[in-house]
């Protein structure tokens, strides 16, 4: 999707109106503060050598050093990078960690390179950012195609080129090499929390909810996992290969082993075949997009029939989308709310890193059930002062906090 950082800068300036933002701040906000683009090799299996384009993008660090994912996708760009690093900057700020955000990501697809190969490239790009990095400047986690094996061959790159133990310098590791209890699930936990919650706000009872969930990887089947749990309904699922559609419910636990097992949706899950484009339009409570930007469009908005979206992908629904669904007063929880617990816990471990600690996954999930309640509380409140959505409210609750803490 081009364009998309123009269209996350706008509700910037949509919010800064309402909430009466200094403009000099608004200014400062809509540009990142550093972008790094570097061009490195890698070593093929073949003998060969190919060179890859990655970003990082250090949106703002008035807050704390920056944070957020690298991806690695064959579409990646720096529109992309920009807008996920922007988001980070609002998203830290709604949840009051002590970060800033950022962004990395590179061109590549993943699925074309041997494990050999994937590792050449995650260190390679490690070496080309590394002067930019740090554990006080900025700390990249994991984001689409990337995971805590990456992670780990990242902080040992970093820590060579330190030439001592640096922890910290990326969140999202495996648990034996310094990570934290319980990250592997925060997102998509938070994202039920927040459900559970916006939910009882609407006097609702999640027995009675029905939800799909686009998306079947990191964020969607943790979340998959934790709705059930808290009694929502999971009727349909969907990965990139298509869905499943069941109106009594779907077996999660069976299809979160399938895919474990390295089967598709369509393969695993019982009830009706769907596309991923009839999952989005399936008559049910909750819509949860789970998988990237840009899933709903002007054309497939008109025909959702869910009467909650919650954001668990980063941006996914366009400008277009958007506005629809706040026309059609549809409850929205913006992704910098519903997908936050990540980067909670991402916090959590950078902090066990720096303090030499290491908490039991009990003591993690305390502590993100109340940074998200406390999240949502304070979102809720502010809708109560200032009846707008709960995208504008997110903003303004994010906006204050980084104007406390502007450069001036
Ligand atoms: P992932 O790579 O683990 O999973 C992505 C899933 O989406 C896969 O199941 C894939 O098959 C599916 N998919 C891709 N295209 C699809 C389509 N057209 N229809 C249906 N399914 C499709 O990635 P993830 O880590 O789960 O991230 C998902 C989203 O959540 C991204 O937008 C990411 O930026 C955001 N996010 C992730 C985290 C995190 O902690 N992992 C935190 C915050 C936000």
């Amino acid at each position: 999707m081009d364009n998309q950082y123009k269209e996350a800068v706008a509700v910037l300036e949509r919010t800064a109106e309402l909430v009466d933002l200094n403009q000099r701040i608004v200014d400062q906000l809509k540009k990142p503060q550093r972008i790094v683009e570097v061009h490195f090799p890698v070593s093929m299996d073949n003998g060969s050598t190919q060179i890859f384009t990655g970003y990082r993008v250090q949106h703002n660090n008035w807050r704390g050093p920056y944070k957020g994912g690298i991806r690695f996708h064959p579409k990646v760009s720096l529109d992309e990078v920009q807008s996920l690093a922007f988001w980070m900057t609002i998203k830290t700020a709604v949840i009051n960690v002590p970060f800033g955000g950022g962004k990395g990501g590179v061109i590549v697809d993943p699925k074309l390179l041997s494990q050999k190969e994937l590792e050449r490239l995650s260190r390679s790009y490690i070496r080309a950012i590394a002067p930019a990095i740090g554990p006080q400047i900025d700390v990249p986690a994991p984001d689409v195609n990337t995971n805590s094996q990456i992670m780990d061959w990242m902080r040992d790159e970093y820590e060579r080129i330190a030439g001592h133990p640096e922890p910290a310098v990326v969140t999202g590791k495996p648990v034996e090499g310094g990570g934290s209890q319980g990250r592997e699930e925060a997102t998509g936990l938070g994202g039920a929390i927040i459900l559970r919650e916006a939910v009882k706000h609407l006097k609702k009872s999640p027995t009675h909810m029905t939800v799909a969930i686009q998306g079947f990887g990191n964020v969607g089947s943790w979340f998959a996992t934790h709705a059930a749990k808290y009694g929502f309904k999971i009727i349909a699922v969907s990965d990139s290969k298509g869905g499943v559609y069941d109106p009594k419910g779907l077996d999660v636990e069976a299809i979160v082993t399938g895919k474990k097992n390295g089967r598709n949706i369509p393969e695993v899950g019982s009830g009706k075949k769907v596309s991923n484009e009839e999952l989005l339009t399936l008559p049910v409570d909750i819509l949860a997009p789970a998988a990237l930007e840009g899933a709903l469009t002007k054309s497939n908005a008109p025909k959702v029939k869910a009467k909650l979206i919650l954001e668990l992908a980063n941006g996914p629904a366009t400008k277009e989308a958007d506005e629809l669904f706040r026309k059609k007063r549809l409850s929205v929880v913006p992704d910098i709310l519903a997908n936050s617990g990540g980067v909670a816990v991402s916090y959590f471990e950078w902090y066990q890193n720096i303090h030499n600690e290491r908490w039991a996954v009990d003591r993690v999930r305390r502590e993100l059930e109340k940074l998200m309640v406390k999240a949502w509380e304070e979102i809720r409140d502010t809708s109560r002062t200032m009846n707008s959505d709960w995208r504008e409210n997110a903003y303004a609750v994010a906006l204050e906090r980084l104007a406390q803490s502007a450069r001036k």
